[in-house]
């Protein structure tokens, strides 16, 4: 695994990096120069020098979660590193080290195939295991928060490497420490904790259908439904240009979550935190209409309103127009903001 000890090599500068093919969304986009980052001890450099010429940066890894704009000015560094190992284990947990660029599925997936089981819900997760912790991705009822046990990253504040317990990551549902200070942090390592004693999770209703008649599935039964169940659900963004959930949950008081479904019987929500209701976005979305509509090169996904598509040519403009709409008017209808959930660049 490379580390911040080994010796520096240079990244491989790229000008005019030509990013379609490195954003889901499938969006063109051209980096002005970007970085191939292959090595954690290639960041300072980079760093350095992007910081000393006062260049507008930024961090990209699979870019499942982003909106590019057209031109990407200043520097891009695209995080490739790799590497996994289990570097502890006692008798109640591993500890596997893994680098910021591996693919996150890959990742789930050699865990169950080494015997590490308790990330299968989380399967089919696009994007990098570097990009995981900045929104506390989640799936079925799981977050990634549970499994982390520490975070490489190089502070660009102080530039140097640091390493953050979970506890100063301040997870909590897609967000943590690092989307709240964006700009700051660049990922190179993350070093999950996973029990050794493992329960299934299906209790969201989709998993628990999925598993009616099979009371105590394996975790590679459930890493295959969840699979299955997101192949269903989602487009695929080689076929369709998405980036999944398009707007977060939003979250009410109580209070207010009275009065709506006196209004509206069928409003579909969770428990959250004390005296709070989580709503489903995709809901709200559906029951003003938007499902399936078109607007110019892009729209809502038919089979789920969550989740906004590119049918080819659409920019980030485009993307944002339809944000616009569909926040306007679930507002006007609900008196719920939504929050667009990928980062906009
Ligand atoms: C079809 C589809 C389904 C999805 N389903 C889910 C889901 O179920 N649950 C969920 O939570 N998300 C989901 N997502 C969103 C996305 O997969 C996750 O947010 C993922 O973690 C993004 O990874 P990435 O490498 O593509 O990050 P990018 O899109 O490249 O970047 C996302 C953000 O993280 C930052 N970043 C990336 N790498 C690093 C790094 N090494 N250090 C510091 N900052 C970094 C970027 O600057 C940016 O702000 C889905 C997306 C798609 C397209």
């Amino acid at each position: 695994m490379n580390s911040p000890q080994n010796t520096p090599a240079q990244a491989k500068l790229m000008p005019n990096a030509d990013l379609k093919h490195r954003n889901t969304f499938g969006l063109d986009s051209v980096a002005d120069i970007a970085f191939e980052i292959n090595a954690a001890n290639q960041i300072p450099a980079v760093m350095g020098d992007v910081l000393e010429k006062n260049l507008q940066w930024r961090v990209l890894g699979g870019g499942s979660n982003v909106i590019l704009p057209k031109v990407l000015s200043g520097a891009t560094l695209l995080m490739n590193i790799t590497g996994k190992e289990v570097i502890a284990s006692d008798q109640s947990s591993t500890l596997i080290s893994v680098g910021g660029g591996v693919n996150w599925h890959e990742f789930v997936a050699w865990t169950l195939e080494n015997n590490f089981p308790g990330l299968e819900n989380l399967a089919l997760i696009p994007g990098t295991v570097g990009a995981a912790p900045i929104q506390n991705i989640g799936a079925y009822g799981v977050e990634i928060a549970q499994y982390i046990d520490r975070i490489e990253v190089f502070d660009t504040k102080i530039q140097a490497f640091v390493t953050l317990a979970k506890e100063a990551c301040q997870f909590a549902y897609r967000d943590s420490y690092f989307k709240q200070n964006p700009n700051r942090f660049i990922v190179t390592k993350v070093v999950f904790r996973v029990p050794k004693t493992w329960q299934a999770r299906i209790h969201y209703a989709d998993l628990a259908k999925q598993f009616a008649n099979n009371a105590n599935p394996t975790p590679e039964e459930i890493f295959l439904a969840v699979c299955k169940i997101r192949m269903l659900k989602l487009p695929d963004p080689n076929v369709i240009g998405n980036a999944g959930s398009f707007f977060q949950n939003p979250v009410i008081p109580n209070e207010q979550y009275e009065t709506l479904v006196k209004k509206h019987a069928d409003l579909v929500s969770y428990p959250d935190a004390p005296g709070k209701r989580k709503l489903a976005a995709g809901w709200l979305i559906d029951q003003c209409g938007f499902k399936g509509q078109r607007m110019g090169e892009v729209g809502v996904y038919a089979n789920q309103a969550l989740v906004l598509v590119n049918h080819g040519n659409g920019t980030a403009q485009d993307i944002l127009g339809l944000a616009k709409c569909i926040q306007d008017k679930v507002h006007r209808e609900f008196g719920v903001s939504l929050v667009i959930e990928p980062n906009i660049f």
